[in-house]
């Protein structure tokens, strides 16, 4: 057991430090409670460590600032390697902050979802880049190469001379770690149980898929025995997947769970695979509230976003879960779509209106569509209208977010909105240069910072322009991505 002030967790894995031990620090530049949730960090760890001449300790934004060690409280600045996994775009600034606040001299090794996405604009804040699924094995070719070799020479290696990157990830999902660490994470102190990774959905937003292509799904035997491990640790069970209810033995796997004695916390759920059985299962659970992302009000917009969710399966699950005692639904929409008029904006209000009486806590959650790399939506402006300046378009995403605050308000439904500045940072890193990572190495930059280049960043990109990330080899043909956006641009 491992415990400070912030932080009390099962950790199975105790290594002290001593001489001749080298030092590598796993830094989450976020909140721990996304950190401790996150799978991938867990292999990374338990590998280093089953290392003889390692010692792995981990660093979060929340605990000491993310200048010392949860295991120890040893300062950034003694490890000789400091791991970043950057999930989010914002994590970019507080990695900074912690680089330049602890002194740290060390190789700086980047990884994680922004990684894969766009990693040009991080470019001389680390030294290299991991780009692919790392599970362990390829950490412990990074760490046996550091002293001996070419770490060009390594797949899915970064250094900044490669004139490609090929993602690197593991065909099948042969095992999972049972070694976890069990803290207070993002569902609560529970074993995760990884049922699968890529998505078999097509949606055209969506990075997730795109970046964790092909789908793979891990076999129930093997997830039961982990999950019977684990049980001695846990009493909940957190389901990780981009959409675990695609899992085609889902309902074999939650009741064996239960069986056991598990609450069973599934981390997505789409709304078209639940029907009776599901549902009872996951009541049966432990399941509180529901989470429906028809992410549009229109039927319109959901084609162009191909979210494959029609509007009477988010009544229909809003409906069985009301049925089984479940009184909160939490809805999250989008604004900021290609061709979407006022009218697709009512048709929001009136959804949620029609949730509302069938339970009766309704939650909304809507943000700005951020134009993610990779996906046939890239090259879309920031604010879905090309024939409007950036300006116009952040001016339009500011007056629907504000109306639909207002209209949501008169029925008693709390909307959470996002700024539209704030997104539109978002989609500037997202899909930034080498010049965007002048700007962010000189501080945490506001959206004035890019105002001479807002076109350019904000934009509608040219979509026969070479782009920051074509470099970043997921597997997918850019021709592909071009023929569906040019779809999507003439679905009026
Ligand atoms: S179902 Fe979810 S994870 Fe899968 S493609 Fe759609 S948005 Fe992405």
């Amino acid at each position: 057991m491992v415990a400070n002030k912030t932080v009390r967790e099962i950790n199975p894995i105790t290594k002290r430090w001593r001489r001749g031990l080298k030092r590598v620090a796993l830094v989450y530049p976020n909140r721990y409670v996304g950190g401790i949730a996150n799978i991938g960090l867990q292999y990374i760890y338990a590998e280093i460590n089953s290392l003889d001449d390692y010692i792995c300790e981990r660093f979060y934004w929340d605990v000491f600032h993310g200048l010392r060690s949860v295991e120890s409280g040893t300062p950034l600045g003694e490890f000789d390697i400091a791991l970043f996994s950057l999930q989010y775009e914002e994590d970019y600034f507080k990695a900074i902050k912690i680089i330049e606040e602890s002194g740290f001299k060390g190789l700086k090794v980047a990884g994680g979802p922004c990684v894969m996405e766009n990693l040009i604009p991080l470019k001389g804040i680390f030294d290299i880049f991991v780009v692919g699924e790392v599970e362990g094995s390829i950490i412990r070719k990074i760490l046996e190469t550091i002293e001996s070799g070419d770490l060009s020479s390594i797949p899915g290696i970064y250094t900044g001379k490669e004139k490609e990157v090929k993602r690197v990830k593991p065909e099948r999902l042969e095992d999972h770690i049972v070694n976890q660490i069990i803290g207070e994470g993002a569902y609560g102190r529970c074993f995760l149980l990884e049922v699968g990774r890529g998505c078999i959905r097509r949606c055209r937003f969506c990075i997730v898929r795109q970046i964790y292509f092909p789908p793979r799904w891990r076999d129930v035997k093997l997830l039961l025995e982990v999950a019977e491990e684990g049980r001695k640790y846990a009493e909940k069970v957190a389901l990780i997947a981009p959409s675990v209810t695609d899992h085609p033995k889902i309902k074999e796997i939650i009741a064996r769970l239960i069986e056991m004695g598990y609450l069973v916390s599934p981390s997505s759920v789409r709304a078209d695979t639940l029907d009776e059985e599901l549902m009872d299962l996951l009541v049966k659970g432990g399941l509180k509230s529901i989470t429906v992302a028809p992410e549009a009000g229109s039927e319109m917009m959901r084609d162009i976003l191909r979210k494959g969710i029609d509007e009477e399966d988010v009544h229909r699950a809003v409906e069985l879960a009301a049925e089984r005692g479940i009184e909160k639904v939490k809805l999250y929409f989008m604004v900021g779509l290609p061709h979407e008029t006022q009218k697709d904006i009512e048709e929001i209000v009136r959804m949620v209106e029609e949730v509302k009486r069938k339970i009766p806590r309704v939650a909304v959650s809507i943000n700005p569509l951020v134009p993610k790399p990779h996906t046939p939506l890239q090259w879309i402006p920031y604010g879905g209208d090309p024939s409007k300046t950036a300006k116009e378009n952040l001016k339009d995403l500011n007056s629907k977010l504000k109306f639909l605050k207002k209209e949501l308000a008169k029925m008693s439904v709390d909307a959470d909105t996002s700024s539209a500045e704030a997104f539109a940072l978002q989609t500037i890193l997202s899909r930034g240069d080498e010049k965007v990572g002048e700007i962010l190495r000189k501080g945490k930059p506001t959206l004035r910072a890019f105002k001479q280049d807002l076109e350019k960043y904000l934009g509608e990109l040219p979509v026969d322009a070479e782009l920051p990330w074509d470099f970043i080899n997921h597997g997918y043909k850019k021709s592909r991505l071009i023929k569906e956006y040019s779809v999507i641009m003439d679905m009026k």
